[in-house]
């Protein structure tokens, strides 16, 4: 035996969302919708701290933090569970306190409560030690838990197909800038902008096929040209989401107004994202909206941004085995803290 290191706390920062394409198929007989979709993780961030403690508890914190649920609905919590149940008898597993700095918002089609889910994994994979879980494993949990959790353990843009779990990288150089609005105390719930979709398009008489990754899209991110991936974004939950929400309406119409290259919801929404073609334009377009568009809360970012990350550790002494380095897996991220 030497001395070893063993994880005290453990801190991940991961993104949030926005969908920059999204293709809803037919409904599946599992109740969910076919899907493909272009995610792309943008620089709006909850950081997640996870550290060991007698029982299993979540707290949440910051902006949006009074809006998360913090009892067994939780996300993380869930996550956390799930993982100390797949790998108890392989390592020394205990309960674990899960702190949320919240900042992606709640309920807004940024899909933050799967981001916590996707950060808390990774905090309890290292806290744990479970050296031995392999990047694929985590995945695999990671899917089993929510349709967007693989794609926040990965970040960057990515095409996400089945129920959004499949999820394959798009090679996309530079950055793309963005204005996020998220309406003052507007939420949507998932399942209902769904619905809405299906009825809308019942009501039209229309009959979803196969979704596809959109051609154009792929296209333009290659390039990364701003115009030419405002032309391509797309939602096909858009018309549904302003439906159940009519501000949406009055939000993209006001961006696009004060020079936005273009708007869209995200995903389920209702945050709206509004694409920029620069930091300048960036600012221009805060300003803008939060004098003359409606009330909300407005965060630039730019994406593509990395996936949930370990950022910070504290470790303490332990008793532990020697190991050779080349056991370790590499971890999701970088430790860049
Ligand atoms: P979806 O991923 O279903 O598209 P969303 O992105 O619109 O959802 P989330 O912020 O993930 O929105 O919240 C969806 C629901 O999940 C909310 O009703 C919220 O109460 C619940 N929830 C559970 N855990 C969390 C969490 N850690 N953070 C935020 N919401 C959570």
């Amino acid at each position: 035996m030497t001395l070893g290191t063993q994880a005290q706390t453990v801190t991940v920062r991961v993104p949030g969302k926005i969908n920059l394409g999204l293709s809803v198929g037919p409904l599946r007989e599992d109740g969910y919708h076919e899907l493909s979709t272009v995610y792309h993780a943008v620089s709006l961030y909850d950081t997640v701290t996870v550290q060991p403690s007698d029982s299993w508890s979540v707290h949440a914190s910051g902006p949006w933090g009074e809006e998360v649920p913090t009892d067994e609905r939780n996300l993380a919590l869930v996550a956390a569970r799930t993982l100390a149940k797949r790998r108890a008898r392989k390592a020394k597993v205990h309960p674990v306190r899960i702190d949320i700095d919240k900042h992606i918002p709640v309920a807004g089609g940024m899909a933050g409560g799967s981001a916590d889910a996707a950060a808390t994994l990774v905090g309890c994979r290292e806290l744990w030690g479970l050296d031995h879980l392999e990047n694929d494993l985590l995945e695999m949990i990671a899917a089993s838990l929510g349709s967007d959790i693989p794609f926040l353990l990965h970040g960057g843009t990515a095409i996400g197909s089945g129920r959004g779990e499949h999820v394959t990288s798009v090679l996309a150089r530079g950055e793309l800038h963005w204005v996020l609005w998220a309406g003052e105390g507007l939420t949507l719930s998932t399942p209902e902008v769904y619905a809405e979709c299906d009825r809308l398009r019942e009501a039209a008489g229309e009959t979803p096929a196969a979704p596809q990754p959109g051609g154009a899209l792929m296209t333009a991110l290659r390039r990364m040209d701003t115009d030419e991936v405002a032309a391509a974004l797309h939602n096909d939950l858009q018309e549904a989401a302003i439906s159940l929400q009519p501000v949406l309406a009055e939000a993209l119409a006001a961006g696009l107004d004060l020079g936005a290259r273009a708007g869209l919801v995200s995903g389920s929404g209702p945050t709206v994202a509004f694409l920029v073609g620069s930091q300048t334009e960036a600012i221009d377009l805060s300003v803008g909206l939060a004098a003359n568009g409606p009330t909300g809360d407005i965060v630039r970012a730019v994406g593509p941004a990395p996936g949930a990350q370990i950022i910070h550790q504290r470790t303490s002494p332990e008793p532990t085995r020697a190991r050779p380095d080349t056991d370790r897996p590499g971890p999701l991220g970088p430790v860049i803290g």
